[in-house]
Order: structure tokens, then sequence, then C-alpha cells
């Protein structure tokens, strides 16, 4: 009898043995499954701006207002899609910057500003947060989408940044083609070039100088579209296309195809687009430095984004914003202007829309 229950007794102890043995396995497997699932999604985000300026609800029609919030949703969503489909920042960047460059309403590609000679001088650039290789051209005229160009001298050239005429000479090189200048005209921007020069006119000093820091030059602005984006395999890209400012001469460039000014990226820290006014965005290098307080200081990017835009900038007595993008995926959307046009979709693809002040921050 006691041997029996002896037996029984050993028979038990070997079956629950087994049985946590195998729990353990199934929770390693389990442990394992979870460690798969975070790798299988790893985190992508993207942040777009169409421009800042003194943009107020009070001038802005309720069709015009949606048609801009229409795309940038619409473009938004290729980037976004791109991304989630395992595509690369750097893709996701210049697909939604071609739709922005597309449409008349932002100041580059199609609705790129007027010089005062009545002329298109576009400006983009892009850069590869991974590499840091980047890429850039400013003052062309025939190029549809200047962010494409951009990238092409990323990739297929030893350069970082073609001008004019050789730009669109290895523009035609690369096979892209040379659109009519006829192209960017659209009403809009060239009644807005007209009523800034009625303005000049009237400052003209009586040795016919006109000024070109006039304040009016302030509000000559708007549009300058740019994209920051990160990838599932953790690499940031941030590209900038614009038109310039109204009424600019002497074949002006501003910020937008300044490395360092109006785009940066670097894996190690954050992506940045600039938009506003470009002489002020070079000397304070405010792509750049968003970046270099991070890695330097250790600052979050909204604190870096913040101190920058809120008071290096207007310190300097300049104005605009950024859109920004951490290797986390966290997004800052910083400008001391009464309004940027700007989007994201965020790591937790929750799509935001903005126009004025007033909308909360991520
Ligand atoms: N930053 C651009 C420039 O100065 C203009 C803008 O962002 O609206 O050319």
């Amino acid at each position: 009898m006691y041997k029996n229950l002896t037996f029984f007794f050993l028979l038990f102890l070997i079956f629950s043995c087994k049985n946590i043995d195998e729990k353990h396995i199934y929770l390693d497997e389990k442990q394992n499954d979870s460690i798969e699932i975070e790798k299988k999604s790893p985190k992508y985000a993207i942040v777009i701006h169409g421009g800042a300026g003194t943009i107020l609800k009070e001038n802005m029609s309720d069709s015009l207002e949606s048609a801009y919030r229409n795309t940038l949703e619409e473009a938004i969503k290729v980037g976004h899609e791109i991304l989630k489909n395992g595509g690369t920042a750097l893709e996701a960047v210049t697909k939604t910057i071609n739709v922005l460059e597309d449409s008349p309403l932002f100041n580059a590609g199609k609705g790129a500003v007027f010089t005062h000679e009545e002329t298109n001088e576009l400006d983009a650039s892009i850069m590869d947060g991974n590499t840091l290789n980047a890429g850039a051209v400013a003052g062309v005229t025939h190029i549809k989408n200047p962010i494409d160009l951009a990238y092409e001298v990323m990739v297929n050239s030893e350069h970082v940044m073609l001008a004019g005429k050789g730009a669109e000479e290895f523009a035609k090189l690369r096979g892209f083609e040379l659109v009519d200048p006829s192209y960017f005209y659209t009403e809009n921007r060239f009644q807005s070039l007209q009523r800034i020069k009625e303005k000049e006119e009237a400052q003209l000093d009586h040795n016919g100088k006109t000024a070109f820091a006039d304040p009016f030059i302030k509000d000559s602005k708007f549009g300058t579209v740019g994209c920051v984006a990160l990838d599932k395999n953790g690499n940031i890209a941030a590209g900038t296309s614009t038109g310039g400012m109204t009424n600019k001469r002497w074949n002006r460039i501003g910020d937008a195809p300044i490395i360092g000014a109006g785009t940066y990226a670097n894996n190690a820290t954050c992506g940045v687009s600039s938009t506003g006014w470009g002489e002020y965005f070079i000397r304070a290098m405010v792509a750049h430095d968003i970046s270099a307080m991070m890695e330097y200081k250790g600052v979050s990017l909204q604190e870096a984004a913040q101190e920058v835009i809120q008071k290096k900038v207007p310190e300097l007595g300049g104005d605009g914003g950024v859109v920004a993008l951490d290797k986390d995926g966290n997004i800052a959307m910083e400008f001391n202007t009464a309004g940027m046009y700007r989007a994201y979709i965020n790591t937790e693809g929750e799509l935001f829309i903005g126009i004025y002040k007033d909308a909360p921050t991520p």
C-alpha cells in the first residue's frame, strides 16, 4: 500500500515538474513573442509645415482654410503611408513635399512667389540623418519639383549645393524634364508682388533708393514647405522647398537650401525644417542649432526648438518657425508668428492639422 502511494507520489512529482518546465518554456516563448512584436513595430512618424507668418483666422475664408487643411492632410498621408509600408524617411520626405510643391497654395514649386523681376527662383534642400549626406539647389527656374533635384544632388553628385544654370544643366544630365517658367505663374502670387512693389514705390527716398529691409518684407513670405520623417529603421530625414520671399532680387538666396539653417537631420538627435525670414535663420543657423543643443546640452527637442524660435531668432529681429522630430518620434512645431500651416502623424498614428497659434502642441 505504502509502495503504491510512494509510486503515485513520484509520478505526480514527475508530471508537475514537467508542467513547470512547460510553463517556463511557454513564458520564455511569450517573452520572445513580445520582443518580436516590439521589433516588428518600430516607431515611425512624420511632421510637415507649409510656411509661417501673419496667418490670421479673420483673413481666411472657410473655403480657403479647408483647401489648406485638405492639402496638408493629403500630403502628410502620402508620407505616412510610405513609412507604414517600410519605405525610407528620405522617400517619405520627397514624396510629401512633392504634393505641397504641386499645389498652388504653397510658396514652393507651382505656388512659388515672384522675384522683383517677375520671375520665380526656387530653392530646396534635403538631408539624410543616417549618413549626414545632404543635397541642395538654389535659384532654379525650370525645375517643377526642386526637392527631387536636391535629392539628386545628394545621391548622384559629389556636391552638396548647386545653383542656377549649373544646377539645371546637372538636372538635364540626370534626365529631369525642365518646365517652362510660365508653369510657376499664379495670379495670386503675381498680385502680391504688385502690391509689394506699390508699397516699395511709396517708400522711395529722395535719392530714389529703396531699403531692402523695409518692414513690409516681413510679410512677403508665406508658404515655404518642409517635412521631417522618422522611418521604421530609425532613420531621420528632413527637407525644405521654397520660392523664397516676394520681391527678392539680386539672386537673393534664403535659408531653405542652406544645410544647418533651413534643413538639418541627424539620427543621433533630430531632423528640422525651417520657415521664416531666411536672413535671420541663416544667421542663427536655426536647424543645426536645435540639433546641437540636444547633442551638447542634452536638452529635449521641445526645449531646444523653443529656445531657438522663441528667443534666439526674435532677439536678432527675425520671425518664423520650425517643425522637428527626434529619434524617438517626439514632435515639435514651434513658431513665433501668428500662424504656421502644419500637420503631423505621430508614433501613435494620430493625425493633427493646425494653422493658427491657439491649436495645442503635441
Ligand atoms: N525661409 C524662406 C526664405 O527666406 C521663406 C519662408 O520660409 O517663407 O527664403
